[in-house]
């Protein structure tokens, strides 16, 4: 540690649970912002400041006017330029330390692209908006021993659970499939910000127990929070489950899965599409495009506005389609515009 780091880090390094060893650790650890909305638009701004030294941040979703209520790293230029999140954090965080290597990867992830996006992380933080993508990043994280920190928030209620593959519960042993039925969610039941930034500073502790090299420090507990009733609960986590699926049988469906369905955005009434393989042209498809509707197009993302949708392609060859939560109407629209 040089001393411009040793001053910048100092009332950190005071704290006895970091220390000096830990703050070098922190320096040189690697942490994984998975979706970087409002749980992981905070824990990126944390762990930034803490001084982890690499960021990946994954973000499938650009910045919109409604996210700014509760997504601390974004500010009203970057709704209005409709940036991608994965690249407006990496803006931000550049200003916030300049020293930390931040990678934004606009993307979704999935089984195809977690091999590159998550191995090496020290720890993976959940920032994403739905189980599918939860028990992909829990099927990684337990066949290559990275721990996770699983959250959610909705409304004014939120849940937090760290995963330390070997040590405690995952999140199979906890809930062995998905939820079934529709989950309440920030479009349908609204949030608050407090309750974010609640579960996230729960989220990010842990990350920094285990970066700075206390792993053992992190309690296997399930933790509740209702910012608006009052209540705050911990209950200690179930043992791993000696016939879990993943942790003990080892069997990983989810690094599997190859294409996926349209999915509902959450916080919106949008879809995600992603009908075909590869890369798209954007400029091709901007001149395809421009006779029959509003274009608007960065290096970044092309908009196509045919009223009442908007699509947003992006070069990944995935679109968001606002404007209906009807899988069938996403896919058509996908379909008939970007081919
Ligand atoms: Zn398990």
């Amino acid at each position: 540690m040089n001393p411009a780091e040793r001053q910048r880090y100092s009332r950190q390094i005071l704290f006895p649970g970091i220390g000096e060893a830990g703050q070098e650790s922190l320096l040189r650890a690697h942490a994984v912002v998975a979706g970087c909305g409002a749980l992981g638009s905070f824990h990126a701004a944390a762990l930034a400041r803490a001084g982890v030294g690499r960021l990946t941040i994954i973000d499938r979703d650009y910045v919109e006017p409604a996210n700014l209520h509760r997504q601390w790293l974004f500010e009203e230029a970057d709704a209005a330029e409709a940036l991608p999140k994965a690249v407006a954090a990496a803006r931000r965080l550049e200003r916030i330390n300049s020293s930390v290597a931040v990678r934004g990867v606009v993307a979704d992830l999935t089984a195809e692209n977690a091999e590159d996006l998550l191995s090496g992380a020290g720890v993976i933080l959940d920032g994403t908006d739905n189980f599918e993508t939860r028990y992909l990043i829990n099927d990684f994280a337990v066949s290559r021993g990275i721990p996770w920190i699983y959250g959610a928030a909705v409304g004014s209620y939120g849940i937090t659970m760290p995963v330390i593959p070997g040590h405690t519960a995952c999140l199979r042993c906890v809930y062995p499939d998905p939820p079934a039925g529709p989950q309440p969610t920030c479009e349908t039941a609204g949030v608050l910000n407090a309750i974010v930034s609640a579960v996230a500073s729960l989220q990010v502790a842990d990350a920094l127990k285990i970066l700075s090299g206390h792993a053992d420090l992190v309690q296997p507990r399930i933790t509740t929070i209702d910012v608006w009733e009052g209540g705050i609960r911990q209950i200690d986590g179930p043992p791993p489950d000696p016939d879990c699926p993943t942790c003990a049988r080892r069997e990983f469906p989810y690094l599997e899965e190859s294409a996926r369905p349209p999915v509902r955005m959450c916080g919106r009434d949008a879809m995600q599409v992603r009908e075909r393989e590869g890369p798209i042209d954007l400029e091709e498809l901007r001149a395809r495009l421009e006779p029959l509707g509003e274009v608007r197009s960065s290096e970044f993302a092309l908009r196509f506005l045919i009223p009442p949708y908007e699509l947003t392609v992006f070069p990944d060859g995935r679109a968001i389609i606002k404007g209906t939560s009807d899988p069938g109407v996403a896919r058509s629209l996908y379909a008939r515009y970007v081919g």
